[in-house]
């Protein structure tokens, strides 16, 4: 985020910013950026990279008016130019704290965007004007003219249309920077709420999908529960009927349940049901099989693509995959372990079919399984 506010500068560097002396240009370049960091700590309002950007910024200032100074004296020795330049120099951090000292009552936000307002203009004006024309003359020394007479071409080139221009310049500084302090803020602004809506859209789906999964889940055993499988049903009758394929339902009721509750307790019970969801998952193993627990102790699974035959060895499996679980049942009228019932119904359903015609077909079957002695699947076309 911050790299994004840092390509809005307050301070675009120009060409024209060039004096022609290089240490000097480089100088300038580095003070300029530190202004940029400083404007870009101050929109994100982050107090201690303000004060870490200001003192960097303000000792940087001094060592650069010292470099330039001994540059200036090298040419201008006790000339008037040198002593009023230094003057500006030294009135530079004077009036930053000034500045502060004035607006005492203000937030230090705004007394810190008023600083930077004064030092882009400051600088903007010092480097058009005094330094370019001060290199305007160590140049001309260096083509051979003395220094009175490069004092002249300086100041000739220097005013005039020069001035004009470099006034109409400092306005549009100005403006340009006061508006990117402002850019840069929404921009901010913006980004910081995007990065939060972002986090909190992730948050909702991620609320979503449990709230979706927890509506289809059974609480008790994990499987899915009734309500999901009328849509499972719902959605696997219609492709089985597009594609003309098989549609396998069995309905699984345990055998005398009641009694584990009644003799074992309710808890005990509780974790019959777990176990056995547990198996049934795990003979769900294709991408097409399903497992739901219809209520109770009932239990259903659909297949798809399944024939009669497949059908009639998958109930098979259930049937004795519980039983193998050896659950203790003892006071079951038949087997001494746990077993179930089984009803089942496999079609290649037609526009006639339903989920109701399904399991009023698979639930006579179940009833009739029971009546037959238990612990068997009773199946059909
Ligand atoms: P049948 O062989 O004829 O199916 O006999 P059954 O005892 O299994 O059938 P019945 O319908 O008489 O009893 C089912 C019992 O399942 C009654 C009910 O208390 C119990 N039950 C239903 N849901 C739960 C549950 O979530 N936990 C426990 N522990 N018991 C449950
Ligand atoms: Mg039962
Ligand atoms: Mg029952």
């Amino acid at each position: 985020m911050t790299e994004h506010i840092n390509q809005l500068e307050v301070f675009p560097w120009n060409k024209n910013f060039e004096t022609g002396i290089e240490i000097i240009d480089v100088q300038h370049q580095k003070l300029i950026s530190l202004l940029n960091e400083l404007a870009g700590a101050l929109v994100r309002g982050n107090h201690l990279e303000i004060n870490y950007f200001f003192d960097a910024l303000a000792k940087y200032a001094e060592f650069h008016f010292e470099t330039e100074e001994a540059i200036w004296i090298e040419y201008f020795g006790d000339d008037s130019w040198l002593s009023s330049h230094q003057l500006t120099h030294s009135s530079f951090l004077p009036k930053v704290v000034e500045i502060k000292e004035q607006e005492t009552n203000k937030p230090q936000n705004e007394i810190i965007e008023s600083i930077i307002l004064f030092l882009i203009r400051w600088l903007a004006f010092h480097i058009l004007d005094n330094d370019k024309r001060m290199a305007f003359v160590v140049q001309n020394v260096n083509k051979g003219l003395s220094l009175e007479e490069a004092k002249i071409v300086s100041d000739k080139k220097m005013n005039g249309s020069i001035r004009v221009l470099i006034e109409t310049v400092m306005i549009m500084y100005d403006s340009l920077s006061s508006r990117t302090l402002v850019l840069m803020r929404e921009n901010y602004e913006r980004q910081k709420i995007e990065a939060e809506l972002h986090k909190a859209n992730k948050q909702l789906r991620k609320v979503n999908l449990k709230l979706e999964a927890l509506a289809m889940t059974d609480q008790l055993t994990g499987l899915f529960n009734r309500r999901h499988f009328r849509n499972v049903f719902a959605r696997e009758i219609k492709r089985a009927h597009r594609h003309n394929i098989y549609l396998a339902l069995i309905i699984l009721d345990i055998d005398f349940f009641k009694r584990i509750n009644d003799n074992y307790g309710h808890s005990k019970g509780d974790q019959v049901l777990i176990q056995i969801s547990r198996k049934l998952k795990k003979l769900c193993q294709r991408p097409d099989d399903y497992a739901f627990r219809l209520g109770g102790e009932e239990f259903g699974v659909i297949a798809a693509n399944l024939d009669h035959q497949g059908t009639v060895e998958f109930a098979e499996i259930i049937r004795k995959g519980i039983e193998e679980l050896k659950i203790l049942n003892g006071y079951s009228d038949g087997a001494k372990h746990l077993t179930v019932s089984i009803g089942t119904v496999t079609k290649t359903p037609d526009e006639m079919d339903t989920i109701d015609s399904y399991m009023a077909i698979a639930d006579a079957r179940l009833y009739k399984a029971k009546e037959l002695g238990r612990n068997q699947a009773v199946t059909g076309e």
